[in-house]
């Protein structure tokens, strides 16, 4: 490779890193150790990319708070809520479950811990471990801020959520002129940032083209053949929750067609893939779904800010079949069934701890592990792929929000058209 001669004695300007070792060794090395110009061109798409996500971060509180206000202070009356509230825990549940059982099932099948010759690694990770009940303590806690301002300032979505619930819970106990007026106050901010969204989304596909630049830039190929195995197990696990599970449910359940929603959601699904975030794509999720799958967005505004956080379908599905593989390299065998339904439990437990962030899912992989009894440094030997396999398990996540709020829309409808006059 020829490089431009810093000292400009060479005819041409020119000359090899070879000559310029011979007249400067340290340049020569600082040479070599450069970043390739892949990752340069990476950095820099990330970091243009990354203004598209900024400004979806931007909206996404404010809309929450909006979206999910005017969603409950729409309601009919107190039973609508009650009722939709169970409806969707018990698809969110339900769903997980299903995604945690595909997982488990693949694994078994495909055996990516015993098809390899890779080695455990334990000086690798470092993860801070936590145990069953001090996470779903502290769970708990975060839907109880002690300052509600505070949590907004720090985008905490749990917090933001509860609190909106419980202020727009007791507007409609308060009712007559101030749940009115309330009740305008929030469809109008509503309706704003739609609007504001909307005017975001318009870059979506400059962002998402930029960001998949900077993934494939930066993470190269080679790293991915030798946890071959691994990803094939978790992808196509996810591709058949995404495809044959979740489908069948949005047939059965919504009575509509799930390949026209996946083509209406598609903005949001790609946004999920290239930003590895749930909560980032959100404003996204919110706006395809209102707009161009048409759903009401009584429903909406309810399922999909609760779900961007609880269900993480691709999330369970992959805690349980990333444990299930470490523990076939541990132990170089499958792990019994009580140990299997040791891990079913947490993976549902900590998808729905894993906030809606890039590798979320693997922080809370510690306590799945926790419960098979293996070491959490061992969760260092999927490190590498976690990105790429994220971006997967982030699109199935959004997905499983998306049907649940076509089930839900239909199994217990929206109030009468006089009251509900959102967009
Ligand atoms: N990145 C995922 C999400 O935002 C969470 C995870 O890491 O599994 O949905």
């Amino acid at each position: 490779e020829r490089i431009v001669d810093p000292t400009g004695n060479t005819p041409g300007g020119v000359m090899t890193v070879d000559d310029l070792a011979k007249t400067s060794p340290l340049a020569a090395e600082l040479y070599e150790r450069a970043p390739s110009r892949a990752k340069q061109i990476g950095k820099w798409c990330k970091r243009i990319g990354g203004l598209f996500l900024r400004m979806l971060q931007m909206v996404s509180v404010p809309l929450i708070i909006a979206s999910l206000s005017t969603g409950i202070l729409g309601m009919s009356g107190a039973s609508r809520f009650k009722k939709m509230f169970s409806a969707t825990l018990a698809y969110y549940v339900a769903t997980s479950g299903l995604a945690i059982l595909t997982g488990l099932a693949v694994t078994n099948i495909i055996n990516p811990g015993l098809n390899t010759s890779l080695k455990l690694d334990v000086a690798q990770a470092q993860v801070h471990p936590a145990t069953l009940t001090e996470t779903l303590m502290q769970q708990v806690e975060t839907m109880i801020p002690t300052n509600p301002f505070a949590a907004i300032a720090n985008s905490a979505f749990l917090s933001v959520i509860s609190f909106t619930l419980l202020f727009s819970i007791f507007t409609l106990k308060v009712g007559g002129e101030a749940l009115v007026r309330m009740r305008q106050l929030a469809d109008d901010s509503f309706q704003v940032m739609m609007l504001l969204t909307a005017a975001i989304i318009g870059l979506a596909p400059y962002g998402v083209f930029l960001l998949m630049i900077y993934v494939t830039a930066t993470q190269g190929i080679a790293v991915f053949s030798a946890l071959a195995w691994y990803m094939l197990a978790v992808a196509s696990g996810l591709l058949f929750h995404a495809l044959v599970t979740l489908p069948i449910i949005v047939w059965v359940l919504a009575r509509r067609s799930p390949w026209a929603l996946m083509k209406a959601m598609s903005p949001a699904l790609l946004t999920a893939f290239s930003s590895a975030s749930s909560n980032a794509t959100l404003p996204l999720t919110i706006n395809n779904i209102e707009k161009r799958a048409g759903v009401s967005n009584r429903t909406s505004s309810f399922v999909l800010p609760l779900g961007s956080t609880i269900n993480m379908d691709g999330t369970a599905l992959y805690e349980a079949v990333a444990v299930l593989f470490i523990g076939q390299l541990a132990f170089g065998a499958n792990m019994d069934l009580t140990q299997q339904i040791a891990i079913a439990l947490t993976a549902l437990l900590a998808s729905i701890g894993a906030a809606g962030i890039p590798h979320a899912g693997l922080v809370m992989m510690a306590i799945v592990l926790q419960a098979a009894n293996l070491p959490i440094e061992y969760q260092g030997i999927i490190l590498a792929v976690d990105r790429v396999l994220d971006m997967f398990r982030t699109s199935v996540n959004v997905w499983s929000d998306c049907c649940g709020t076509t089930v839900i829309d239909r199994l217990v409808p929206p109030a009468t058209a006089s009251l509900d006059g959102g967009p």
